[in-house]
């Protein structure tokens, strides 16, 4: 009886084993398909670390790419190696759209090496470089003008209420040479009532105000990234009104410098997450981090570098920076994004990953 049981359960075992194989056999394929759409399915955004400038290269689920501006220049092309390797690494044989938010060095600096190791589609920027600093603004703006005269690449010159012809994501212009998006978003338009405590800073003479901002909104998930827009352009879009509403993901403007991110507008947008793109001296502001870190609403505040001037008491946990103090690595933060509004954040040194659940409307 042992014998038999034994016997028809290691026949049944076999049949089940077999039709197991064949079952794997025949499914793989659609298996594998099928596997592939969740990932295919996601927004990754890879904020890379370059010393203080930005470069926030965005991946969408139809497989467009967006890079938000190219780091420095020199370095023996220390930036635009950084980026052309993240982008390979995540696929990319080409970078679809570059966003120059303005023509400072470390955010247009990077363009001649860059197109030198990846070929870029189409680059999007504010038009004129409006600081004629007789210096490196004009340099660095000279230097851009050459690349596109090559006609390898199309420009385009974006006005606030544009939206970006990249797929996959709607990418609607805020801010652009010093003009503002001229009315609330849907979603936007509440009274903020900061704006009586409080006053406006001084008009920004610089690039910095005439950056080209955007808002990201892929689903139920949005992330705002304004360059490096001053406080006194953060006003007008959050003073009397809030005109841009709640965002998911605050990418800190101007690599969290103090002369961005005013209590009034980082309040307004009550992001779960920011993200600074500072680096060790450049950026991560005390008045800053304190403002993120009150700000109501922020889930965690994850930085590229650990800020020297913040210090322990003012960074944010060491699992949510990227860089430490010390010797530097050039580390970076991820971003994988659903449409559903759930998202983790990556920090490359570590893998540690936080989850944040969809946020609930
Ligand atoms: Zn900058």
């Amino acid at each position: 009886m042992n014998f038999a049981t034994t016997s028809q359960s290691r026949s049944r075992m076999t049949h089940l084993l077999a039709s197991a194989i064949l079952a794997a056999v025949v499914i793989w394929p659609a298996t594998s398909g099928a596997a592939a759409k969740p990932d295919a399915a996601k927004l990754r955004a890879f904020f890379i670390d370059v010393e203080g400038g930005q470069a926030t290269l965005f991946i969408t689920p139809t497989g467009q790419s967006l890079l938000i501006d190219t780091g420095w220049d020199g370095q023996n092309a220390r930036d635009a190696d950084r980026i052309s390797t993240t982008a390979k690494k995540a696929g990319l044989s080409r970078i679809d759209y570059v966003l120059i938010t303005h023509f400072h060095e470390d955010h247009v600096g990077g363009v001649p090496q860059l197109v030198d190791r990846i070929p870029v589609g189409t680059f999007i920027d504010h038009g004129q470089n409006r600081e004629l600093d007789h210096g490196p603004t004009e340099r660095f703006y000279s230097d851009y003008q050459k690349v596109l005269a090559t006609a390898k690449s199309k420009r385009i010159v974006a006005k606030p209420g544009d939206t970006l012809p990249i797929t996959g994501i709607k990418a609607t212009v805020i801010s652009s040479d010093g003009n503002l998006l001229p009315q609330a978003l849907p979603g936007g338009g509440q009274a903020n009532d900061a704006c009586k405590n409080t006053t406006s800073a001084p008009a920004d003479q610089t690039e910095n105000a005439r950056s080209l901002g955007i808002l990201i909104d892929f689903g139920a998930l949005k992330i705002l990234d304004l360059g490096d827009l001053t406080k006194d352009k953060e006003r007008d879009l959050v003073c009397p009104v809030n005109k841009l509403g709640h965002v998911d993901i605050y990418v800190v403007s101007h690599h969290g410098w103090s002369q961005s991110s005013s209590p009034e507008f980082v309040d307004a947008l009550h992001s779960r997450v920011a993200i600074m793109d500072n680096g060790a001296t450049k950026g991560g502001s005390t008045p800053t981090l304190q403002t993120l870190r009150k700000a109501p609403g922020l889930e965690t505040l994850w930085q590229v570098h650990f800020s020297e001037e913040g210090g322990p008491a003012f960074n944010t946990g060491e699992q949510f920076i990227a860089n430490l103090n010390g010797p530097d690595a050039g580390h970076s933060l991820e971003l994988i994004a659903d449409k559903t509004g759930s998202f983790d954040v990556v920090n490359s040194r570590t893998q540690f990953t936080k989850h944040y659940l969809a946020r609930s409307r």
